[in-house]
């Protein structure tokens, strides 16, 4: 990218918990442009799966829920599901259980990938987070991170966010949740996740929230140097 591109394309990927959501939202803050959670509009689809009771091996009833379904962004994290706010919900036990066998579905990263392909073609720049940005929802990114942690790191920093909230858990249960959601988003076939040849990985452990933000944003100013 050019100097003075004030439209950069941002792509954050990186296993789960490894503090993408609340980097990319900071980074996005300090550098002005639109901030996309990906993972947010599959949680969503995924609450309607669960309520809508659709059986996974059913593509018919999937592709109809797919049709009929509207998901809303709105500001200061607000998911909405057909109007509704279901920011807290997404971010339940019973979504985090299924959301990833979901996101194996072919026709469902179909239908978000190209939402998210328009999202991106607007002007303005963005910072787009998930596991399949830089692979393939915006291969032609001009910046492509990939933010890691240890899963011990990772399971400590989601077991706190979950006791901010009022819910107790155990360490080993957070792991054990987030292991099975990298072994099913890192071998799935369609769009797994992967880390890009042009990635610049940081390895988050032990650094603290501002020392990552002031990381990834050197590694943006560099590139525009
Ligand atoms: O980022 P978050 O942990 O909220 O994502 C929830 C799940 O959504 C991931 O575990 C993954 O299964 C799926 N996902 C995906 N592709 C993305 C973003 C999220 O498959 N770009």
């Amino acid at each position: 990218m050019s100097e003075g591109n004030n439209y950069p394309k941002i792509a954050i990927d990186g296993p789960a918990g490894a503090g993408k959501s609340t980097v990319a939202r900071e980074v996005s803050r300090r550098l002005k442009v639109k901030y996309l959670d990906t993972g947010a509009m599959y949680r969503a689809i995924t609450l309607k799966v669960i309520r809508e009771n659709i059986d996974l091996a059913d593509s018919e009833a999937l592709e109809r829920v797919l049709r009929k379904t509207k998901i809303g962004l709105g500001e200061d994290k607000r998911v909405f599901l057909d109007g509704e706010d279901v920011t807290e919900e997404i971010r339940s036990s019973h979504v985090n259980e299924l959301v990833s066998p979901v996101s194996c579905i072919s026709p469902v990263r179909r239908h978000l990938v190209s939402m998210q392909q328009d999202i991106a073609d607007q002007p303005g720049g963005i910072i787009m987070e998930g596991r399949d940005i830089a692979s393939r929802v915006m291969p032609d990114a001009d910046y492509k991170i990939y933010l890691d942690a240890s899963i011990e790191e990772r399971a400590k920093r989601r077991c706190k966010e979950q006791l901010e909230k009022g819910i107790a858990l155990s360490l080993e249960e957070v792991a054990a949740v987030i292991k099975k959601r990298d072994h099913i988003d890192s071998r799935r076939e369609d769009s797994p996740l992967t880390i890009v040849e042009d990635a610049v990985v940081v390895d988050t452990t032990g650094m603290t929230f501002d020392q990552v933000v002031d990381k990834v944003v050197e590694v943006i100013n560099e590139g525009m140097r």
